[in-house]
């Protein structure tokens, strides 16, 4: 039984008092959510006063990014132990707007993944394709390259420990949210990618959340399909009821 996850990404939006309001106005919201993993994910300077919120609920605080190195001269950059002593318990890792406006790879991907992993933060590793990959039928071209550079050269071990995040990127703050079943065929894909290189056990044990436009209207749909095991939320996540009711699906 895969437990579902259901993780907010703020991006770049609330000060560290708007985040503390938020926490202890969602928190009761979900406090009696024990089907899921519950994940809040604000800036860096917000995550202190994140954890403190949090502290005693069920909602686990984690970054929006982190770099593979532990410390050292890399102006403006944000180590695992950092957000390890900071509090966090997740990162998520190549999202679509890192690989967009900031260079990330999967190459970089694959590192930052592996940095967060021996400091046994979950990353939450996101995929997925662009809108004209997808019109080019590449969908599945895009999802093997991204799984075979940044996520199959991972120890069997260390995949048992990371998160998936589908998100087709045409889908992401635009309100075009991905049908369940176009969500469905690209999770299938991955599980399959997963059990060819890993094994059926990894493959059937591992975490797939799906994100895009996911609102309290049509996280149910996604979530009736197996192969889909949670939420990565954006805009959605904002707002602590439309969260919770998600949370609450
Ligand atoms: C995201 O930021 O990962 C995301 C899916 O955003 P949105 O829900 O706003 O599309």
């Amino acid at each position: 039984m895969r437990k579902p996850v259901i993780a907010g990404n703020w991006k770049m939006y609330k000060t560290p008092a708007e985040a503390a309001a938020f926490l202890r106005d969602l928190a009761p919201r979900v406090a009696a959510a024990s089907h899921a993993e519950i994940v809040v994910c604000p800036p860096f300077v917000d995550i202190p006063a994140a954890v403190d919120a949090a502290r005693g609920t069920n909602i686990g605080i984690g970054a929006q990014d982190l770099f593979w190195l532990k410390e050292g001269a890399y102006t403006g950059e944000v180590s695992a132990p950092m957000l390890v002593a900071a509090g966090c318990r997740w990162v998520i890792v190549g999202h679509s707007e890192r690989r967009q406006y900031f260079g990330e790879t999967d190459e970089s991907v694959f590192k930052k993944t592996t940095a967060a992993l021996d400091e046994a933060l979950t990353p939450i590793v996101c995929v997925g394709e662009r809108l004209e990959e997808r019109e080019g039928g590449m969908t599945e071209n895009v999802l093997a390259t991204q799984f075979a550079t940044g996520l199959s050269r991972l120890s069997p071990e260390q995949f048992a420990r990371i998160v998936i995040a589908y998100e087709p990127v045409w889908a992401i703050g635009t309100g075009r949210t991905a049908t369940p079943e176009i969500a469905a065929e690209a999770h299938h894909f991955l599980r399959e990618l997963i059990r060819a290189h890993f094994g059926d056990a990894a493959s059937e044990a591992c975490r797939i959340l799906y994100g895009g436009s996911v609102k309290a209207d049509n996280i149910k749909g996604l979530m009736a399909q197996p192969d889909l095991d949670g939420a990565l939320v954006g805009g959605a996540s904002l707002d602590p009821v439309s969260f919770a009711a998600i949370v609450n699906f």
